[in-house]
């Protein structure tokens, strides 16, 4: 009884307390499945279609410009598969939230040992077409 009188802090990333704990028979579908640095990335659902990035508003930040990068091949309209991202937060905002849709399909790592010769082969060609694709952006950049 003492949890809910004077709720302490179970988790200082979501602020769940023993009040919450004792008080609700919720259990959170929001779950951190990444951290980077001062970043996290949070699935919306189990195994579910969209996750939550939530990362310090730094332009050097290498997942800012993951952002920025998946908007120009979009732009250019490049044959290269994408993910939607939606961003949320503005230049003067300390931190940003990108809403993104989950890849689908298997993790390379887990699926490339199930894989034929072939399908390693098209593996490999299918992310030269994409490299290729990236290299005429750069070409164009210069
Ligand atoms: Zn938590």
């Amino acid at each position: 009884m003492d949890g809910r009188r004077n709720p302490r802090e179970l988790c200082q990333n979501c602020g769940w307390t023993t009040g919450n704990a004792l008080s609700s028979g919720y259990t959170s579908r929001v779950k951190i499945i990444h951290t980077h640095g001062n970043a996290a990335i949070w699935e919306l659902s189990p195994e579910g279609p969209w996750m939550l990035r939530d990362e310090p508003n730094e332009p050097n930040c290498f997942w800012s410009n993951d952002y920025i990068t998946q908007q120009l091949i979009k732009r250019l309209e490049l044959n290269v598969p994408l993910i939607e991202m939606h961003k949320f937060g503005g230049p003067d905002d300390k931190f940003h939230f990108i809403l993104m849709s989950r890849a689908k399909g298997s993790r390379m790592d887990e699926a490339w040992d199930t894989l034929t010769q072939q399908q390693k082969i098209d593996v490999k060609e299918s992310l030269d077409d994409c490299i290729k694709e990236y290299r005429q952006i750069a070409r164009q950049q210069m």
